[in-house]
Formats: structure tokens, sequence, C-alpha cells
């Protein structure tokens, strides 16, 4: 066949695509290396066989509910992007709540050092590097998240602030920070099979299991991280959004201070704890 029957443009590839049209348009975006605006004024552009091939594929992936950002390997957390994929959980925006309030706290203390403790992407930890002066160390206990973590770092211009260990939680950290923040795994493991299809099928479960009451990573955090603290050090953990007395009586319990910020939507979602 000769190629002009196979010929299609950016327009009629939209309005032909069978998959939700937000989708097919970041698709195409991130094919074609596009803004949005690009993609929109370009409309009458003819694409090559490949890279409608591409997007065929792609397609398949989303009709079969796999999340739109491990379809384009791209996600957007506090105005930045990340490169994810299945090996890390999707930045989420209930996030950007921790990440405001630790660089809210970086900006108005002395704190120059932090502790990204389970950084996954890096998403949290890479936003407090190029919003603040801080300089911090991304942990985790999977070598690919870290490979992540540390791609995103170099991504968001951020590298040289930046270092990764791969450690358990705490047990191969050496030094003290000003600020520890966390989004540790506290889905309780129990709630797991009646996640969204699309998170329980595709989200790696290591980052969304807190064990049998979803709470075991707060009772490490909150023993351990004292020792991993400069003196007025703080600890800011993201929290589910029924988790808050839960958390704030185990810190309360280790002997911190503790305060709880609310998300948009009025859940509790940001736990502060405080060496006194
Ligand atoms: N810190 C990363 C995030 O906020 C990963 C969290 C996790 O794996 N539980 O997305």
């Amino acid at each position: 066949m000769p190629p002009f029957f196979n010929m299609i443009t950016i327009g009629q590839l939209l309005g032909q695509a069978t998959i939700n049209k937000k989708d097919a348009r970041y698709i195409l975006m991130s094919i074609l290396d596009m803004d949005q605006t690009q993609l929109l004024t370009n409309l009458q552009m003819v694409l090559e066989p490949e890279y409608v091939k591409t997007f065929n594929k792609m397609a398949v992936c989303i009709s079969n509910k796999m999340p739109l950002e491990y379809v384009i390997n791209t996600a957007f957390f506090m105005g930045l992007t990340f490169y994810v994929n299945e090996n890390v959980l999707i930045p989420r925006n209930d996030t950007e709540i921790l990440a405001e309030a630790a660089i809210k706290h970086i900006n108005t203390t002395n704190a120059l050092t932090v502790l990204d403790m389970c950084t996954g992407s890096g998403c949290v930890l890479v936003s407090l590097l190029h919003y603040t002066e801080a300089v911090g160390v991304g942990v985790d206990i999977s070598p690919s998240a870290l490979d992540i973590a540390k791609k995103n770092a170099v991504k968001n211009n951020v590298g040289h602030k930046a270092s990764f260990i791969l450690s358990d939680m705490f047990s191969d950290i050496k030094q003290k920070f000003d600020l520890i923040v966390s989004n540790p795994p506290y889905i309780p493991t129990a709630h797991i099979p009646t996640l969204e299809h699309s998170v329980k099928a595709h989200e790696p479960h290591m980052a969304l299991d807190g064990g049998a009451d979803g709470l075991r990573f707060y009772h490490t955090l909150a023993k351990e991280a004292a020792n991993f603290l400069e003196p007025n050090g703080t600890v800011f953990m993201e929290i589910g959004y029924d988790q808050g007395e839960a958390v704030k009586e185990i810190c309360l319990k280790a002997g911190y201070d503790v305060t709880i910020k609310k998300d948009y939507g009025g859940h509790d979602r940001v736990v502060i704890a405080q060496m006194p």
C-alpha cells in the first residue's frame, strides 16, 4: 500500500481515539515531545507511522486500566515533572500538603538538611530541594525506586544537592538531619484488595502496605527519628485521612510535641512531630 494511505494527522488521530480525550492528548504530547499549545496548534500535522504505532500501543495500556502516568512515564507534582514507572508510587495531590508544609518550615527556620524516608520517586525530596536552599538524602528499601529518585533529582536540577541511600528505614543511616520527611506506606494490609483496580494492579504494594493496622512505619519513625535529628529537629509525616489520632498518640508516647495539618478535603493529612 502506498504510504499516503496510512497518513493521519494529529487532529484525526485525536478525533478517532477511543480512549479518554485528555489521555489521548497527553500520550501524543509525550510521543511528540510537545506541550499542549504546540499539540493543539499543529492539528494538521501528519504523523509518522512509527508515532501512530506507539500511540496505539499506549492506548491499549490505557484501555487495560494502566494509569496514564505509567503509560507516559511522567507525573506532575509541585509544578515539577517526574519520571515514574511501576516501581514507584505515582505522586498524589494530597502529598503536596506534606511538601508545602516542609518547604514552609525550611524557609522560615534554619533547617538546612533533610532526610526523606521512603523516598520512592523522590517527588517529596526533589520538591524540597528545588524550592529551598536545603540539601538532602533520599532513603528507600527498593534499589529500583532509588534509581528513579536519582534520575528525578537530576531531571529537576537538584542532583548536586541530593544523595541517596539504600536502607531498610534507619538501619544504614549514619548522619543527623534538621528535618525528616516521610510519606511511608500506610494502607492496612487487608484493605489493599479493596483499592481501585488501577492502584492494586499497577502500583507497587511495597509502597502501599503499612502492615496489619497501617501504622507500622509510624511506630518505627517515632521510635528512631530522634536518633537521627539535630537538636530541635522536626519530623513531617503524611498519614491516611483517618490515622490522625492514632499517629498523634504514637508520637506523644515517644515524647514529641505534635501538630496535625489537614488536606483540602478537611481530613487529617500531615503529622508534625517536634522534639520538645
Ligand atoms: N515519597 C514517595 C511519594 O510520596 C513514595 C511514597 C511511598 O512509597 N509510600 O510519592
